[in-house]
């Protein structure tokens, strides 16, 4: 499903005339298979949100090529890869990104405004979600109203509403207390067993490295492991 080969990527930092290169991931190979759930871990520091930026187009590759649903995405540019994550990706952050002018339905309902999704099938798509993430009776809160454990489920919704295949994941249990943390994880659990969707979690919690069928650890920007967890 993802296929990463050779890739390295270096930030440039400092004044104009005094340009600094500073080497943050260095030759990553690794693959991500349909139906898999893949912990990446790995220090503060380490690369890993750096490397899930570079899988999602938003930042582009120093050396080395990426391909996601046998698509060679290296090269796309910015249009080719919002066309693209609306149709293959969803994203879930542990800050959320709700926006807060607009009630958990607004919230859900944005991707499918911007893929030109008419009213009436929104309306439909839009409903069922609220039902499925159990947010039925808050679909006229705004995201102030709402407890953390519940925005992170308007950002689900958000990143499942257009159906991608693949979910990629930055700390996405970092600001939720531990009850709503299991919630989250048996609902990842639940996505990935019932509709296959692959996900990639970065993570530094062991609960969501005990979800996943495979840890990938990042050490200075390497691969410093890649294993399968014998069960789960
Ligand atoms: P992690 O998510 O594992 O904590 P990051 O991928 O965020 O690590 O960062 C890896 C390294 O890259 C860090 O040293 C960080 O300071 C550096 N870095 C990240 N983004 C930028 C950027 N836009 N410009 C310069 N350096 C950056
Ligand atoms: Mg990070």
């Amino acid at each position: 499903m993802i296929k990463v080969e050779k890739l390295s990527h270096s930030f440039f930092v400092g004044k104009k005339n005094n340009r600094q290169e500073v080497s943050v991931l260095k030759d990553i190979n690794l693959e991500v298979k349909e139906g898999e759930i893949v912990s990446i871990v790995g220090r503060s520091g380490s690369g890993k949100s750096t490397l899930l930026n570079l899988m999602s187009g938003y930042i582009k590759p120093t050396e080395g090529d990426i391909f996601i649903a046998d698509e060679r995405v290296t090269d796309y540019k910015e249009s080719a890869w919002a066309e693209f994550r609306a149709n293959h990706l969803g994203f879930i952050f542990q800050s959320f990104q709700l926006i807060p002018s607009m009630t958990a339905y607004q919230n859900i309902e944005l991707p499918l405004v911007m893929k030109g999704v008419s009213e009436k099938e929104r309306e439909k798509r839009v409903n069922e979600m609220l039902d499925k993430v159990g947010l039925k009776a808050f679909r006229d809160h705004y995201p102030s109203e709402l407890s953390g454990g519940q925005q992170q489920r308007v950002s689900v919704a958000r990143a499942l509403i257009v159906q991608p295949p693949i979910i990629l994941a930055d700390e996405p249990t970092g600001s939720l207390d531990q009850e709503t943390e299991k919630e989250l994880l048996d609902f990842i659990q639940k996505l990935n067993k019932e509709e296959n969707i692959t996900f990639v979690i970065i993570t530094h919690d062991e609960e969501v490295a005990r979800i996943a069928e495979r840890t990938i650890r990042l050490e200075d920007g390497r691969l410093a492991a890649d294993r399968e967890v014998a069960f789960r």
